[in-house]
């Protein structure tokens, strides 16, 4: 299995970490979670290309989540790519109905699905997948593809999220802020360090990175290992891992 980050920011620009995107890979087939603004480019940048991606698996409908699905609709019509899947949480009908009916010239232009999912176990895109509520300011699922990968979505650091990636090969944990962020709805390094010490997970990579971050990963890093010791790195736009 091959993951690859598109996009590791969040709601406020760097100017290097687009909004949230990953893309999840294998035998040939390619799942991609969430499509925030950017996300549409890195795909283009990766060499996978928005004609290649007819599933998109939602965590929450925040706008970095969400933002280019309209234009990732419109881009596959152009390239006479006519269909697209798009799996989300409870709303996500209503959301995409929505949305067509503020760009109205795009009804009917593709074969759109939009199927809900609740947390448990369900296939998407050939891959079987376990979902987990997490704690946000939105409904939000965090997702798991058997023992190799966990994406946390947007959430608190908590113990059953925790539990959650316990035993996979690489978790993708929000860690939008440094300790000194006052901040609900995101875990700071200090109540992720917490949340995931004593954990078994082969390694972290931190993600949804606001601007706050920006030149404080080294003590973001040494707050975590603090609780935590265990194998914790940045994630960036475009990097790939691969997963055995
Ligand atoms: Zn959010
Ligand atoms: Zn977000």
């Amino acid at each position: 299995m091959h993951v690859t980050f598109l996009g590791t920011g969040s709601a406020m620009p760097t100017g290097e970490r687009f909004q949230t995107g990953i893309l999840v890979q294998n035998d040939g087939r390619q799942l991609l979670i969430d499509c925030g603004s950017g996300v549409l480019h890195r795909l283009q940048q990766s060499g996978v290309g928005y004609e290649n991606i007819s599933t998109v698996l939602l965590t929450h409908h925040h706008l970095d989540h969400v933002a280019d699905l309209l234009p990732l609709m419109k881009a596959r019509w152009l390239a006479g790519e006519e269909h697209l899947e798009v799996v989300g949480p409870q709303g996500t009908k209503g959301l995409l109905d929505d949305l067509l009916n503020v760009h109205e010239y795009m009804q009917g232009k593709i074969d759109l699905q939009v199927r809900e999912v609740v947390p448990g176990e369900f296939t998407v895109a050939g891959f079987d997948v376990s979902a987990y509520e997490t704690r946000h300011s939105l409904p939000c699922l965090a997702y798991r593809f058997d023992d190799r990968f966990v994406f946390s979505g947007d959430s608190e650091a908590f113990a059953g999220l925790a539990n959650f990636a316990e035993g996979a090969a690489i978790l993708a944990h929000d860690c939008s802020f440094p300790d000194d962020v006052d901040v609900s709805n995101h875990p700071t390094p200090e109540t992720l360090g917490r949340e995931l010490a004593g954990r078994e997970i082969g390694r972290v990579y931190l993600t949804h990175l606001y601007p706050h971050t920006d030149s404080r990963h080294e003590e973001m890093l040494e707050s975590i290992g603090r609780q935590y010791d265990g194998d914790v790195r940045f994630a960036e736009d475009l990097k790939t891992i691969s997963i055995e």
